[in-house]
């Protein structure tokens, strides 16, 4: 069987953990997770990045940072994973879900204004696969409304929107360090900061509600519980482990790439034929080769197409269930707008297997089985 995915190991980060251990040091903030910090603040120019123990908690952080209330709105896609909404509705707050736009998969930034309302507080742009939401749009509208932009750059690492990197180009980046993703720590990501005077406030946020921080920095002689929080601070032996990735970045990024690429261009003349579609990268948008997926004619073809391929030993596998349409989804939040290709276009999706390490011949293999099936 070709799995769908497999957790990066690139070398190091067991030396890296042991490193962690013999120092006796393995709770958060110590050497490994301010050598995270400060290699990803070098490679996106962010003016902070804290390493979180999920990118589901990075977003529940910029909730807490955004101060929401009962009632209020943050705009996002319905196509996404179910955390974009969960951060944000533990706030209080309701999810309005706007359509996505059918050739990335992204929020349709076109559809956005005729959503908000004067109870939006926040858009959350979903970077799907990597590749870039039309930012610049997004925040235009963001800045005319007095209203914020949390990225869900989750698969966006290593991305880039017209020579930025993802996750700096709203109020607040959160990125995934998930086994899923092409950079891990197990379960672990990071939150992106814009604005240096929230610096404190997100540290007290990730420190319970204290600000221990100021503390251990010497700045205060004894730290106190002085807002809310929770434990968003991963261990050491986590961080240690990303820190090996993030010196690897680009040979993970290279491995991902050639197979992005040789997909691309094996599939090609079944789109050329017109019976799948392959993914598109609008210009000024560099991706990461975070996910390979083609888009079966409908939900039929595309069953059979899964079944035909697990029965040659190829993992191949659909996402998501769009959040307007389960249970939490109907509870919490609403559709804005219709429903044009949000549910239309997540029934095509399938993803082809792409991580690190997969061989070349084993990708000629799966394309000359998605071959097969359409002969
Ligand atoms: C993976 C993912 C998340 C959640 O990441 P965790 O680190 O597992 O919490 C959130 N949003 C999107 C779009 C994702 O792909």
């Amino acid at each position: 069987m070709i799995s769908f995915n497999q957790p990066p190991v690139v070398g190091g980060e067991e030396e890296y953990i042991d490193d962690a251990i013999k120092s006796r040091k393995i709770s958060g903030d110590g050497k490994y997770t301010k050598l995270c910090n400060r290699w990803l603040e070098q490679s996106t120019g962010a003016k902070k990045v804290l390493l979180t123990t999920s990118c589901t908690h990075a977003l529940e952080m910029a909730a807490l940072l955004l101060d929401l209330r009962e009632g209020d709105e943050v705009i996002m896609p319905s196509f996404t994973f179910v955390s974009t909404a969960d951060a944000f509705i533990m706030r209080g707050a309701k999810a309005v879900f706007v359509d996505i736009r059918p050739d990335t998969m992204n929020i349709d930034e076109k559809l956005i204004e005729s959503a908000i309302t004067e109870k939006t507080k926040a858009i959350v742009p979903v970077h799907y696969a990597g590749v870039s939401c039309e930012m610049d749009t997004i925040n235009d509208i963001a800045h005319r409304h007095g209203i914020k932009v949390v990225e869900d750059a989750a698969q966006g690492v290593m991305s880039t929107y017209k020579g930025k990197a993802l996750g700096t180009l709203g109020h607040y980046g959160c990125y995934s360090f998930h086994e899923t993703k092409n950079l891990s720590m197990g379960e672990g990501g990071a939150i992106l900061l814009s604005d240096e005077h929230e610096i404190e406030r997100a540290e007290i946020i990730r420190e319970k509600g204290t600000n221990r921080s100021k503390f251990f920095r010497g700045e205060i002689d004894k730290y106190t519980w002085v807002s809310l929080g929770s434990s968003y601070l991963p261990s050491e032996l986590n961080a240690a482990y990303l820190y090996a990735q993030l010196q690897k970045c680009q040979s993970v990024y290279d491995d991902r790439m050639r197979n992005w690429n040789m997909y691309y261009e094996m599939l090609k003349p079944l789109r050329d034929r017109g019976v799948i579609e392959l993914p598109v990268i609008p210009e000024g948008c560099v991706h990461n080769a975070h996910m390979f997926y083609i888009k079966a004619k409908d939900l039929e073809v595309r069953t059979k197409l899964i079944s035909y391929l697990k029965s040659n030993g190829i993992d191949a596998v659909f996402h998501y269930i769009p959040l307007h349409s389960s249970p939490a989804g109907i509870k919490y939040g609403s559709f804005a707008g219709d429903d044009n290709y949000t549910t239309k276009e997540s029934e095509r999706l399938i993803r082809l297997p792409l991580y690190y390490g997969l061989k070349s011949d084993q990708v000629e293999f799966i394309c000359e089985k998605i071959g097969g099936f359409y002969r």
